[in-house]
């Protein structure tokens, strides 16, 4: 099993799960169920939901799967969001890096 990124918003994860098994691809997510308990105010990464591939050998595959859909469906594909842990680029509407899960600087309005 190898994760293949980590989101705060459980229905992205969730949305890229159904990405994935639509390419026969199964996959996992971990601590589905942890977050908006209210265990703490601050968002932790560790306890995001994490979206898995359950066979290693399909990580490179699923992850250009994501970075079309990312592409694709992005209104805004123009408007990137550089990491500034991985340098992986990121759609301008989300919060945490797909790739390390580390937080992205925000852009103004
Ligand atoms: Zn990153």
């Amino acid at each position: 099993m190898r994760e293949l990124f980590r989101e705060q918003d459980i229905t992205r994860v969730s949305y890229y799960k159904a990405v994935l098994e639509s390419h026969e691809i199964p996959t996992l997510i971990r601590n589905e169920y942890l977050t908006g308990a209210g265990l703490t105010e601050i968002p932790i990464p560790e306890f995001f939901p994490a979206l898995c591939v359950l066979n290693d050998d399909d990580y490179e595959n699923a992850v250009s799967i994501i970075r079309e859909h990312l592409t694709v469906n992005q209104k805004n594909a123009d408007l990137e969001i550089r990491c500034i842990s991985c340098g992986e680029a990121n759609p301008g509407n989300f919060e945490t890096c797909w790739s390390c899960g580390g937080a992205l600087p925000v852009l103004g309005n």
